[in-house]
């Protein structure tokens, strides 16, 4: 494996469980030789996802503890990677939550929880980050938002409505910050069985991976969505700002 981010510091948000797209995504980077931050709710969870990063791949990887709705939590992040580390490279987005309901039963604290988490979580961890990533020589921001928030999803006023959120942050970061040489993209990843979507119904589920629907007709992989950002994050994509990448097997297909 080749170790083209050795000597670039990483930070990965919602990185905790150990089936989730932000380990996968850590994983990828630090197979690639980049220093690991790793952000997620629970301090004990998060050291413990370090500490297997560090054993994994024999780079250095720090856990921190942070609510991304929480200024104070961003910004004392940021501080911790500047005093630890003294720099930011890469910049992942991936926390992120599910409260699915339809429009007339969801309650509007279910949508301002969602759309708090998912979207003003981009905004308050990318506003702290800048004081750090506007620094790096080549800095690399990736947002994931979801092919929910093309289509929209019944069900998902509030989910669909914060990953439309999403995209629209990577197009106003990527023009922003592209005087500093920061490129901002964003993934939107179909469905992948991970602890999140874990929590959707049974008939939802089978939907969601119904062949039919799907016309790669499987779900996908973690793997499959941290390559994406992989790519992002390397020299390959170093003319490319303010996009997205659709990963889904081609369920959005003309989206
Ligand atoms: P996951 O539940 O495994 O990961 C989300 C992580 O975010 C969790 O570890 C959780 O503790 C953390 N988190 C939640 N709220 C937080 C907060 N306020 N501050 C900090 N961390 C917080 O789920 P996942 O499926 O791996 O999802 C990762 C991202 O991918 C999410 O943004 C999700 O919307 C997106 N996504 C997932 C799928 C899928 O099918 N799994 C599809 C499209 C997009």
């Amino acid at each position: 494996m080749s170790k083209e981010f050795e000597g670039k510091v990483a930070l990965v948000t919602g990185a905790a469980s150990p089936i989730g797209l932000g380990r996968a995504i850590a994983n990828r980077l630090a197979s690639h030789g980049a220093t690991l931050v790793l952000l997620d709710l629970n301090q004990e969870k998060i050291d413990e996802a370090a500490k297997e990063v560090e054993k994994q791949f024999g780079v250095k990887a720090i856990g921190i503890s942070a609510n991304v709705t929480k200024t104070e939590d961003c910004e004392n992040a940021i501080s911790k990677v500047k005093e630890v580390f003294g720099q930011l490279d890469i910049l992942v987005n991936n926390a992120g939550v599910l409260k699915d309901n339809l429009v007339m039963r969801m309650s509007e604290a279910d949508f301002d929880f969602v759309m708090d988490v998912n979207c003003k979580g981009v905004f308050l961890m990318t506003k702290a980050a800048t004081k750090l990533i506007l620094k790096a020589p080549s800095g690399r921001i990736v947002n994931i938002s979801s092919v929910s928030g093309l289509t929209g999803q019944p069900g998902q006023a509030n989910y669909s409505a914060s990953k439309a959120g999403v995209i629209a942050l990577t197009k106003v970061f990527a023009r922003e910050f592209s005087g500093r040489n920061v490129l901002v993209n964003a993934v939107c990843p179909g469905f992948i069985k991970t602890e999140m979507t874990g929590t959707l119904s049974e008939e939802v589920q089978k939907k969601l991976t119904d062949p039919s629907f799907i016309p790669l007709k499987r779900p996908g992989k973690q793997e499959e969505v941290a390559a994406v950002v992989k790519f992002y994050c390397s020299e390959d994509s170093n003319y490319i700002t303010g996009t997205f990448l659709r990963v889904d097997g081609g369920a959005a297909i003309g989206m």
